[in-house]
């Protein structure tokens, strides 16, 4: 059974910025959409993310728990948490209540031009940590033309992932188009992993070779690495469908076990789900 480790929705939200990417790839994008589109593939679980909104504010935590709720098992939230000292607090008293369920936490670096290391993620770190509760965090291009590369370059963890190496760390899009660099953090820290989601964006001109060279990459980061244990699928979606994400593994230069780990085992282990 596929394990889905990067997932947004907002139901039917029409304020939801990921509505232009869904139109990009004819989804309908809500939830009843998702929990076929997860069935007809073979994805049994996935990870549900807060979207960003109009005004640029992520979809509410509370949304996403209330979603997960409506999934009937299939779905489990991450909790998206804003640079603020409130809004950590906040996150991190909703995650005491939703105990069990909440899988993880996410968080923007390059859309609000801020260091994994900033004191403001502290206590984020110290909750995560004792309850074993990794920390996913958006990393390589930004979908916004104002996004900052400087705060989102992959090699930015290498710092959090020295000081804490009780901290399970996810390189969100596996740091595209910095794949090499995502694979010295996997082969050099323990605790840090990556998710290869949302990366089999638009069609346009050399479509095909791009799919070839990210394949080609991401393989090339597996040999770097020395296996596949830490690095697990995701589609992103609406960014990406199920069925051009599982064609990018489908497409890697590893064995079929690793391909397991990747699209499966390792998210199995890694959110206890
Ligand atoms: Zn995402």
């Amino acid at each position: 059974m596929i394990i889905d480790a990067h997932i947004h929705c907002s139901g039917r939200r029409k304020d939801d910025m990921l509505r232009p990417y869904a139109k990009l790839n004819g989804l309908r994008y809500d939830l009843e959409e998702l929990l076929e589109r997860m069935e007809s593939n073979g994805v049994g679980r996935g990870l549900l993310l807060s979207p960003p909104m109009a005004g640029g504010e992520p979809l509410p935590n509370s949304e996403v728990v209330r979603l997960c709720e409506r999934s009937g098992d299939a779905l489990f939230p991450v909790f998206t948490v804003e640079p603020e000292k409130g809004a950590v607090k906040e996150a991190l008293r909703l995650a005491g209540k939703h105990r069990g369920s909440v899988k993880a936490f996410k968080v923007w670096l390059g859309y609000r031009k801020v260091f994994a290391r900033d004191e403001v993620f502290a206590p984020l770190y110290d909750y995560a940590e004792e309850h074993d509760l990794p920390v996913l965090f958006h990393t390589g291009d930004t979908a916004t033309s104002t996004g900052s590369l400087t705060h989102a370059h992959p090699l930015t963890l290498d710092e959090v992932a020295n000081e804490r190496d009780g901290l399970k760390i996810v390189v969100c899009h596996m740091g595209n188009p910095w794949i090499l660099d995502t694979a010295e953090l996997l082969y050099k820290h323990p605790n840090v992993f990556a998710d290869i989601s949302g990366l089999m964006v638009g069609g346009g001109g050399y479509s095909e070779e791009y799919a070839r060279t990210l394949a080609r990459r991401i393989s090339e980061a597996v040999y770097y690495a020395g296996g596949a244990e830490k690095i697990v699928f995701g589609t992103d979606y609406p960014v990406e469908t199920h069925e051009s994400g599982l064609s990018l593994v489908s497409l890697l230069a590893v064995s079929q076990l690793d391909k397991e780990r990747i699209l499966w085992r390792n998210a199995s282990r890694l959110y206890s789900i």
